[in-house]
């Protein structure tokens, strides 16, 4: 057991080149910090000892209780639209940044911890987090991680021993996190909003420095920065949508530029396929639905477009916007691409033809209303690539939609040269069977509450490899069961 304390080695640029974008700030005193959830990969990855995380020094440390030597804590500005109302002061209100990490792969990464007390950006939060969120953002984001997804990562999660009043006292607890920056699209609303071009001018150039350095030095470098947050972004949603994944809070102060999915609050997966599912509780009008997600992407891009177009041309600003406008008009084919392709993929199709836009579209829309488990359905459907249908079949309230798809699906088959075999192991090498499942991450968060994380830890286990199907693991790949009921998720505070 390793009683080294911790030695981090940061180098931090936000800190040193962006005065006036955050506030220097150091986490809470808290009373016994306690290290419960370590990502060891992760950790190595940041040329970190695990071990040295799980001591009483690292829990300190990851809690904002002691900020390690060579750190720079600070709290960042941000503005952001929520759920379409624009808020001009947001900014860390629970969070703070505690310094950048060149990784094991050279890249450099944000170390930021979650939960660890008030900031001048508190409002009227108490600036702490409790574990069952904690865990959720752990839990989910290291699913999404190894669905190949872009995503924040989480390195620790650390008990704070305390009590926060949350519908009752729960544990506190703070998140370590990694990411490769935390600029938001809010971060450029809050100095936008403000006329301070200078200032928006300064950030984009460091975030070019930071995620587009190829664009340095090209004339055109801020049309192009908007236009690789766009690309970025497209195939991030994509993705989602693939995977079934509903952020729930997609304001764009919870939009990255990096293009990671970032801050996973009232998160889900959909267990049944449902354009409409919407599982978070504040979300009552439905703005951020599973299927709405691209247009409110484009949405949030637009407010990011709206904040560079003095910078795309200073002169004239027509031009700028016609240019900005056109870069936004990609995003609906950029999207519609990627998701094609990731389609394709889990339909087992190697080749790309034209029509199979309508497969794909014919697919979801045969899944409306069909109450069809959607993960279950890509694994099941894997089963059946020499076979009739039946297996499938049975998952869908009227087997009539299923069988006419089925036999177009078959048909396009065809077209391809691979065997049976290779067709299902690949459609199995990029469907999931294991999701984080509602009910599953419940179970392990109410667990936690109780101050026992065995649940957590193998679910995390378990969700490492999503793809390969393991014995034992049979529960984790069923949906929930019915008297799980409708799902709700709370906002992570
Ligand atoms: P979120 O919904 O978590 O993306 O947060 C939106 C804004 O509210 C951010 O500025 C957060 O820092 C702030 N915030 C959320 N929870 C708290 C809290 N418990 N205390 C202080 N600020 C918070
Ligand atoms: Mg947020």
């Amino acid at each position: 057991m390793t009683t080294h304390p911790p030695k981090f080695t940061f180098d931090n640029t936000y800190a040193r080149e962006l005065r006036g974008f955050y506030v220097p700030w150091e986490g809470a005193q808290v009373p016994s910090p306690q290290t419960v959830l370590v990502n060891d990969e992760l950790a190595r990855e940041l040329k970190l000892d695990p071990a040295a995380l799980a001591t009483s020094e690292g829990a300190a440390n990851l809690s904002g209780s002691h900020s390690p030597d060579g750190a720079a804590p600070l709290a960042q500005v941000y503005a952001g639209h929520q759920f379409g109302d624009f808020s001009p002061q947001l900014g860390d209100g629970r969070a703070i940044l505690l310094g950048e990490i060149i990784d094991t792969h050279g890249k450099r990464r944000d170390l930021h911890l979650k939960g660890s007390g008030r900031t001048p950006f508190s409002r009227g939060g108490d600036g702490k987090a409790v574990i069952g969120p904690v865990l959720r953002e752990y839990i989910v984001g290291e699913a999404m991680h190894a669905l190949g997804i872009p995503t924040t990562r989480a390195l620790a999660a650390t008990t704070t021993g305390e009590d926060i009043f949350r519908e009752g006292h729960k544990p506190g607890a703070v998140l370590a996190r990694v990411a490769s920056s935390h600029i938001r699209v809010g971060t450029f609303q809050f100095f936008a909003a403000r006329g301070e071009t200078d200032k928006v001018r300064q950030l984009a150039d460091y975030t070019i420095a930071r995620h587009d350095p190829d664009l340095a030095d090209d004339p055109e470098k801020y049309l192009k920065l908007l236009s690789r947050v766009i690309s970025r972004q497209a195939e991030l949603i994509a993705n989602w949508v693939l995977a079934g994944f509903v952020h729930g809070v997609m304001n764009t102060d919870n939009m990255t530029i990096s293009g990671e999915t970032i801050d996973y609050g009232p998160c889900a997966f959909l267990d049944s396929y449902d354009p409409d599912a919407v599982f978070s509780s504040i979300d009552e009008g439905g703005r951020y639905a599973y299927g709405k997600q691209p247009v409110l992407a484009q949405w949030n891009l637009a407010r990011l477009a709206e904040c560079l177009v003095p910078l795309i041309n200073p002169d004239d600003a027509d031009d700028a916007v016609r240019q900005a406008t056109n870069a936004l008009n990609t995003f609906p084919a950029l999207y519609q691409d990627a998701w094609l392709k990731g389609m394709r993929a889990k339909l087992g199709l190697a080749t790309e033809l034209e029509q199979d836009i309508d497969l794909a579209n014919a697919l979801t829309e045969a899944m409306k209303g069909q109450d069809v488990d959607y993960t279950g359905f890509f694994r099941q459907l894997a089963t059946e690539v020499g076979d009739d249908g039946a297996s499938t079949r049975a998952l869908f309230k009227d087997g009539g939609t299923f069988d006419h798809w089925f036999e177009h699906w078959k048909s396009r088959l065809q077209l391809e040269t691979a065997t049976t075999q290779e067709i299902t192991n690949r459609m199995n090498a990029v469907n999931p069977i294991y999701i984080p499942r509602n009910h599953k991450v419940e179970e392990a968060l109410a667990e936690a509450e109780n101050g026992n994380y065995e649940r957590a830890q193998s679910l995390v286990q378990v969700l490492k490899d999503p793809f390969t199907e393991r014995e034992g693991l049979e529960t984790y790949a069923k949906p929930a069961p019915k008297d799980f009921g409708p799902y709700r998720t709370f906002c992570g505070t």
